[in-house]
């Protein structure tokens, strides 16, 4: 194998992994139905809200408290 090859190997290995994270970022997503109301504290989520971010579980506060990781 040569020096080129070598480099071709390791950048196509590289580009592997950064698609595997991207999909594993992506599987975190909420996904599914939307809450009609907050899991957490039982708020209505607002329909532009819920449209924006299908499968969104959590109210703007609630979602920015666990952002913050509070
Ligand atoms: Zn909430």
């Amino acid at each position: 194998m040569n020096q080129e090859q070598r480099l071709e190997l390791a950048s196509s290995r590289l580009q592997k992994q950064k698609e595997e994270r991207i999909a594993a970022i992506r599987n975190q997503l909420p996904q599914g139905e939307s809450a009609e109301t907050c899991e957490a504290c039982g708020v209505e989520i607002p329909e532009r809200r819920r449209r924006a971010l299908p499968g969104v579980k959590l109210c703007i506060q609630c979602q920015e408290r666990k952002e913050r990781g509070l």
